[in-house]
């Protein structure tokens, strides 16, 4: 047998090779498997964020309550003025009467953000707590799954490696340069080569030239100019 003959056994059983992977990497459970491999990972990305605006809240919820007792202190220190130095004219009043005012009107705000945080605090918790729910039961779906995918692909594997050995024995007495040839060409189409059927390319179906037709048949390795691939004769 010729070395384009034997590229072309070789062939066969690395085209079946080829879709066995190919049948392996698209079962539908494996594309559910990687789905929800992706969704958890959502989710866990979900719950970090969350925990992060929470901690932010903490942090915003120190500074109030800081800001409070400040404003508190300021608070007393009036109450103190205005025990030891009664107001004594109508400007007095109001200038203490402004500064309460102030000191009132902080507190207010502080107070108010206070209760914003705590509302929000409130509704991350029942977000947290309902991704957490989804989580737990998307990693189940996902465990379980990957149990029933993992017997489909042990039989497959199984499979596959008696394929690969196969291919790997036809490689036998195949010149290396016709084997790096094939790859080359696989890498563009698959499978790289073809026939000539009624003097045109198997693979793409252009005709070839006479010249072309008597080159292939005196054995000679030809690529065909429209699709790239090797023609066995
Ligand atoms: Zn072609």
């Amino acid at each position: 047998m010729g070395q384009l003959e034997l590229l072309w056994e070789y062939q066969q059983s690395d085209v079946e090779v080829y879709n066995l992977n190919r049948l392996i990497k698209r079962s539908p459970k494996r594309m559910k498997l990687l789905k929800l491999r992706d969704s958890l990972k959502e989710q866990q990305a979900l719950l970090k964020s969350i925990e992060d605006e929470v901690l932010a809240m903490v942090d915003r919820s120190d500074a109030l309550k800081d800001a409070v007792s400040l404003m508190e202190d300021q608070l007393k220190q009036l109450q103190g003025r205005i025990q030891e130095n009664p107001a004594a004219s109508s400007m007095d009043v109001q200038g203490y009467m402004d500064e309460a005012a102030r000191i009132a009107g902080s507190l207010d705000e502080y107070d108010q953000e206070i209760r914003n945080i705590r509302r929000s605090a409130t509704e991350r918790d029942k977000r947290q707590r309902d991704i957490k729910v989804r989580a737990i039961r998307s990693k189940q779906e996902f465990d379980d799954l990957r149990v029933e995918y993992e017997i489909e692909y042990k039989e497959k594997a199984e499979e596959l490696e008696r394929l690969r050995a196969i291919a790997k024995s036809k490689m036998e007495g195949i010149d290396p340069e016709y084997l790096e040839r094939y790859e080359a060409i696989k890498q563009r189409c698959m499978p790289p080569m073809a026939k000539i059927v009624d003097g045109q390319c198997g693979g793409c179906n252009m005709g070839f030239p006479s010249s072309v037709l008597r080159d292939i048949k005196s054995g000679r390795p030809v690529e065909c100019e429209t699709c790239g691939r090797l023609i066995v004769g």
